[in-house]
């Protein structure tokens, strides 16, 4: 850090500037983490000096020995914690994973099937200002009146659109997601089956979500989010799946130039960690911290989409209070308290309004937090939402204890 200080003081003093807030806020962004000092190392490592275009073994550059060791240790070592033949770990983010396995699998004009961005859906599932919603034909499917994915309807709407994908897999579902189910579907009606398992990575790692790899053609995902490593994306499947579509080559030079070599160096210490023992123990804690926090709310008068949460995450509904998601946002920031408006399904406010917001406990969990603060937390958003402003200072205080508690820096 001394180093970017001695060169350029305008960005050291945003990056100081953000440490505190790091530091003084409680992250309830439930697609955020804290990476270990190894990942955040092997990040800021002279890796990124490197050119790699290619694969391992297999490079259009020289001196690539040693980056292909690190790349060779990453994707046997996601092959490992995700029990699956195949892996790339080359896709610079979790948008870029799904986009090379759209180019490898899709043709311009077809029918995708992905999650309504209403009920819980991902951008590149399908959404019109994302390429996933310019290049196909999308139809979504979604959750039903309770807030749980309705798979009898998700199987009519296959029958009549006849998709060639369906995509399982959500930025905002709090509930266990039946992979099984969705193949069924998705054999019924001759479609391929890719999961997006970004936001569960680390539960599924440890066996405590299902896992998609039996069940779907192609996984995708994040890094980051409760797998806790690099910014990054990453693609599995089995060997004669990918013999037919070769992701490695829709990744390079499909969809991208040269790996991150640096980031991948992350990936590959990342799930080093989430092979230990101690990193099943970590994602029970998230799911711990999750139901404690939906309880806290709930029983202080706060609605929660489908009554609860079987993962790292839960929805606020606000439709019973005179609030908006954006205005909640606001409100929590206030309090020192970070999290993101969300929309909710059959929302009646715009996506930039909303009528919820998205709460999740992998960063707070990976900062030491456990059950009883999250009954803490409870009680400084309650404040917030059901009192406004006037409570501010007290939910502020509320906040504080837990910080000073749990320092970052
Ligand atoms: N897929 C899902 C389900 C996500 O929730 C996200 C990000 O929030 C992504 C893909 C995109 O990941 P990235 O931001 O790395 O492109």
């Amino acid at each position: 850090f001394d180093e970017i200080k001695n060169t350029d003081t305008e960005v050291a003093n945003a990056i100081s500037a953000e440490m505190e807030r790091q530091n003084s806020h409680i992250e309830l962004i439930a697609s955020e983490n804290w990476v270990s000092k190894a990942v955040m190392a092997a990040m800021g490592s002279p890796l990124t000096n490197k050119y790699a275009e290619g694969y391992p073994g297999k490079r259009y550059y020289g001196g690539c020995e040693c980056v292909d060791i690190v790349e060779t240790l990453a994707i046997e070592r996601a092959k490992k914690l995700f029990n699956c033949e195949y892996a790339n770990v080359q896709a610079h983010s979790g948008a870029q994973a799904n986009m090379a396995v759209f180019f490898a699998m899709l043709r311009p004009g077809d029918t995708v099937m992905g999650m309504n961005l209403d009920h819980g859906g991902h951008l590149t599932h399908g959404s019109p200002v994302n390429m996933s919603g310019s290049y196909f034909k999308i139809v979504p499917y979604g959750v039903n009146d309770e807030g749980f994915i309705d798979y009898d309807k998700l199987r009519e709407i296959a029958l009549e659109a006849k998709p060639k994908m369906i995509i399982a897999g959500a930025s905002a579902y709090a509930r266990t997601i039946d992979f099984k189910k969705f193949r069924e579907v998705a054999d019924e009606v001759g479609a391929y089956l890719m999961v997006d398992m970004a936001h569960i990575a680390g539960l599924v790692a440890t066996g405590l979500h299902p896992s998609p790899i039996p069940y779907a053609h192609v996984v995708t995902s994040t890094t980051h989010k409760t797998l806790r490593g690099p910014r990054g994306g990453l693609i599995l499947s089995s060997e004669e799946v990918n013999k037919q579509f070769n992701f490695n080559k829709a990744i390079f030079p499909g969809i991208q130039g040269g790996p991150l070599m640096h980031v991948i160096a992350g990936k590959a210490v990342c799930f080093k960690e989430a092979l230990e023992d101690s990193f099943k123990i970590y994602q029970q804690n998230i799911i711990d911290n999750a139901q404690s926090l939906c309880k806290g709310l709930m029983s202080r008068g706060i609605k929660i989409v489908s009554g609860g949460t079987d993962n790292h995450l839960m929805l606020v509904d606000l439709t019973n209070t005179s609030l908006t998601g954006k205005e909640v946002e606001k409100l929590l920031d206030l309090a020192n308290i970070t999290c993101n408006k969300n929309t909710i399904p059959n929302d009646p406010q715009s996506p930039f309004v909303t009528s919820g917001i998205r709460l999740g406990t992998p960063a707070v969990t990976s900062r030491g937090l456990n059950t009883k603060d999250m009954d803490v937390i409870a009680e400084a958003i309650s404040l917030m939402i059901l009192d406004g402003q006037a409570n501010c200072d007290r939910a502020k205080a509320l906040v504080k204890e837990l910080t000073d508690k749990y320092p970052l820096l």
